[in-house]
């Protein structure tokens, strides 16, 4: 059995690049509700489209997000769940649906990640995800992985980004708390370079085991 990892942390704190290596070195499947909603960005919904709360920086509202967790959930064997869960609420859906057996926590102070976010770089092709300053593909503009284009989420410029930092604020880090309160959460300080972040990650994952 592969092992069920949920990774916290606030926009912009590395979960996703993190995740990518987990997912190399445990070969565990990449759960992120991030990803699944830019996929459906306008399906409709009782709600309205993912992309109307998304580009506000706002939360989609939890019966979508849910719905798409518990699909995904069942079909893997061992996951890195990121994204997710976002508010309290969702917490307690997740505990109903799924036993985790590593939560981690990427703790980056607030001033570090909205620089983070405004020059993160994505490839259209394959998902990896680049930095212009900290983290930048060999060539601008281009997939160090596969050749892709890169691109810049349309959430990613620097007005968008402070308001996710705050929805953030306000919903999910009580999150954060729920799983402290429950001595559950492997804290990671993510400050570090990206090599320093993934030693501590493997390592508070291996001793999990
Ligand atoms: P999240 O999934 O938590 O929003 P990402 O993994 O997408 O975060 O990282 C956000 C941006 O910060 C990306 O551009 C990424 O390359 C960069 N980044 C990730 N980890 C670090 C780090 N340890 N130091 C500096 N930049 C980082
Ligand atoms: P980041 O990598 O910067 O943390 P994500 O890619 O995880 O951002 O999420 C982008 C947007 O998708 C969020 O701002 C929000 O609108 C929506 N979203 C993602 N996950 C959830 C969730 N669990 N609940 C509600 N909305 C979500
Ligand atoms: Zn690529």
């Amino acid at each position: 059995m592969e092992p069920n990892i949920l990774i916290l942390g606030a926009p912009g704190a590395g979960k996703g690049t993190q995740s990518s290596n987990i997912v190399e070195e445990f070969g565990v499947e990449h759960v992120t509700t991030g990803d699944a909603l830019r996929e459906n960005k306008h399906m409709e919904t009782e709600y309205g489209t993912p992309a109307s709360f998304m580009d506000e920086g706002e939360l989609v509202p939890d019966p979508v997000v849910n719905e798409i967790v518990e699909a995904a959930l069942s079909q893997a064997d061992g996951y890195v769940l990121d994204g997710y869960p976002r508010n309290l609420d969702q917490a307690e859906f997740l505990s109903e649906i799924t036993d985790l057996d590593v939560v981690l926590y990427l703790d980056v102070d607030e001033d570090e990640l909205v620089g983070r976010l405004t020059g993160r770089r994505v490839c259209s092709e394959c998902g990896a995800t680049f930095h212009v300053d900290f983290n930048p593909p060999e060539e601008e503009g281009v997939c160090d992985e596969c050749g892709g284009e890169l691109y810049q989420r349309d959430d990613d410029t620097e007005e968008t980004a402070r308001e996710r930092i705050r929805v953030y604020e306000e919903n999910t880090a009580p999150v954060v708390e729920f799983y402290d309160e429950r001595g559950e959460l492997a804290r990671i300080d993510g400050e570090q370079s990206l090599e320093g972040v993934w030693e501590d990650v493997k390592a508070a994952i291996e001793s999990s085991a």
